[in-house]
């Protein structure tokens, strides 16, 4: 479990980022997706992402520092339907840039609401991220709002849609904030990446 989380800073673009070499994992998804949640629920700190309703509030890369190891990101959310078409963009680029360019990133958790059908611009980005090679899983989120059958088919008309264009599917993480799901498996997918970056390059 994390120990300590600090703020180090928002940045408005890539090069603003923190400098330094420690693996970074990052979290993004559709605004309302509950990532804000994640990732206080993961930190155990319930005020360190701003939870919101409000679309496009995160416009900056927030970067924290866990236990002086890793950073945790909080990217803005893509694809908002309810903003100017200029200024979506704008976000988008922001975090293709990032993706594209952040040599640190260790991998993306991509957050996806487990109770809607797979929706355009989540396969979309998905696919964008597969053609340009940047290492992510999935985490779906909200998973108490269905029952257990109600997610198991959810997740297998997911996985059927990805299937449709990948040969295999990436690691998928079940989450809930509310009733304490998929904390340890995120984190301990984390340690155990890190562990495996440390071997990999102290050779
Ligand atoms: P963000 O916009 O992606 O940062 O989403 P938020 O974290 O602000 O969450 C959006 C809404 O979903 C809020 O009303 C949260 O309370 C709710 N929410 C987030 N995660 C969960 C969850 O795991 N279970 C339930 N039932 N509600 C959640």
């Amino acid at each position: 479990m994390i120990k300590e989380v600090k703020f180090i800073k928002s940045s408005p673009d890539t090069k603003s980022c923190p400098e330094g070499n420690e693996p970074e994992y990052a979290f993004v998804g559709r605004s309302n997706v509950g990532k804000s949640s994640l990732i206080n629920y993961l930190t155990g700190n319930k005020k360190l992402a701003k939870t919101s309703g409000t679309p496009g509030v995160t416009k900056l890369i927030n970067h924290f520092m866990v236990d002086d190891l890793w950073y945790l990101v909080d990217l803005p959310g893509y694809g908002y339907a309810k903003i100017a078409k200029s200024v979506r963009s704008k976000f988008d680029k922001l975090i293709k840039d990032y993706l594209l360019q952040r040599k640190t990133l260790v991998c993306l958790f991509q957050l996806i609401d487990c109770r809607h059908e797979p929706q355009r611009n989540d396969l979309d980005f998905i696919t964008w991220l597969g053609q340009n090679g940047v290492p992510f899983v999935l985490c779906f989120t909200k998973t108490d709002k269905l029952s257990s059958n109600e997610l198991q088919k959810s997740l297998k008309t997911y996985k059927n849609v990805l299937l449709k264009q990948w040969e295999s599917l990436p690691k998928i993480f079940i989450t809930s904030t509310t009733s304490n799901r998929g904390k340890e498996e995120i984190l301990t997918f984390i340690e155990e990446t890190n562990k495996l970056l440390k071997t990999g390059s102290s050779k």
